[in-house]
């Protein structure tokens, strides 16, 4: 049975036996859209999610801007040019992570039971470069005050706190708390007049999420390290966001986990874990193969004109196209090129689909099929 036909997982995913600040965000935000993404599909170790190629185009420049804000951030944020500043784009891998990148996501794309002729990366390993390095110098300010010193990367937690008072600085702090399933690696810790202050390395813009994962951090430096931080720092590429840390707030933090963390552990036991539908199921990559969302999705589509469409398909399906009828009881006629056809599962009479990013010709009845659309069969109406 290929994965377009798959009506779930083959094996489902566990729950994190670590949680880490972003898989608890994830979690919550949708237990069975973290389950989904994770759990086997048939050959596939995971959801072999297929994003459109100018998305991925856009995750390898923002992976590698990442790292070079991070090394930048652990080296004092050097001036461009400098001895540091060469240094810090060898610490972030970043000229040759393009290449790298580009030939990986090549590869991952062949190997998609969907691969496609059209569905591949346009933009050379060298375009990509150049527009990391011209994003990086319009927002990068070197010399930010508050972390203008170089920090020394940490191998193991114990004794943490004398060697930050011995070195001032240390950078990638991996701490996990005594007793919470939680760990965080931080990107920099340091002692500024005898006061300890955590600070992260951020691109992308200010989020309330942010200082979440940052008190987090706090919590873990103050639990395994003893000492109470008292300032947690955001910093980005052209400037830095901070807040005060206090005892009773991170008490509240850690609180929070205690309650969280297995509640979240047990909802992920289910199978399939409950959904959370709201705006996110709009762009979430296995709303085919979730009810709820898929209703909220569809339905948001039909109003702004996107083709996520579910259709019975009523007339047999032949080189160019087949013919549908929505949930409304509309005629749709798909059409697509006879390469693009040839790569889509069986679409015999009767059966139903759902299809993800088609593009309407006419509104509501008549559905393009593109390299990037993906259509899944729905056998029977799948467990809500
Ligand atoms: S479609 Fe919505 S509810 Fe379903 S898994 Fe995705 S985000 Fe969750």
């Amino acid at each position: 049975m290929s994965f377009y036909e798959l009506q779930g997982p083959t094996a489902w995913a566990d729950p994190p036996s670590m949680w880490s600040s972003t898989s608890l965000d994830d979690v919550e935000a949708c237990p069975r859209r973290w389950q989904l993404l994770r759990s086997r599909w048939g050959d596939f170790d995971r959801f072999p999610v297929r994003p459109h190629p100018a998305a991925i185009e856009g995750q390898i420049v923002h992976e590698a801007l990442d790292r070079l804000t991070r090394a930048c951030g652990q080296r004092g944020n050097p001036a461009f040019g400098s001895a540091d500043f060469a240094a810090a784009l060898i610490d972030a891998d970043f000229f040759p992570s393009f290449a790298r990148s580009v030939a990986e996501w090549q590869s991952r794309l062949a190997a998609h039971p969907r691969p496609g002729p059209a569905f591949r990366l346009r933009a050379s390993a060298e375009e990509l470069a150049n527009r990391a390095v011209r994003m990086f110098r319009e927002q990068y300010k070197p010399g930010e005050d508050s972390v203008s010193q170089a920090a020394e990367p940490v191998s193991a937690a114990d004794g943490i706190g004398a060697l930050l008072r011995r070195k001032r600085a240390l950078s990638e702090v991996r701490l996990e708390h005594p007793t919470l399933p939680f760990i965080g690696v931080l990107d920099r810790v340091q002692l500024v007049s005898e006061s300890v202050e955590i600070v992260d390395f951020k691109t992308g813009r200010p989020s309330a999420k942010h200082h979440q994962q940052l008190l987090r951090y706090a919590l873990l430096w103050w639990r395994v390290a003893g000492d109470l931080p008292v300032r947690v720092i955001a910093q980005y590429l052209d400037g830095i966001e901070s807040w005060p840390v206090k005892d009773a707030p991170l008490a509240e933090v850690e609180a929070d986990l205690a309650t969280k963390l297995p509640v979240l552990a047990g909802a992920l036991l289910d199978h399939p874990a409950p959904a959370k539908a709201g705006a996110g199921c709009l762009v979430c990559p296995v709303r085919a193969r979730c009810d709820p969302g898929w209703a909220v999705g569809e339905e948001a589509a039909r109003l702004d004109g996107r083709g996520d469409a579910e259709l019975v398909v009523t007339a047999k399906a032949g080189e160019y196209g087949f013919l549908g009828r929505s949930g409304a009881g509309a005629e749709v006629a798909v059409t697509y090129d006879a390469a693009v056809g040839r790569l889509l599962p069986p679409l015999v009479d009767g059966r139903t689909v759902r299809i993800l990013e088609g593009v309407w010709k006419e509104r509501e009845s008549q559905l393009e099929i593109k390299t990037w659309t993906e259509i899944f069969v729905v056998a029977a109406a799948p467990a809500r």
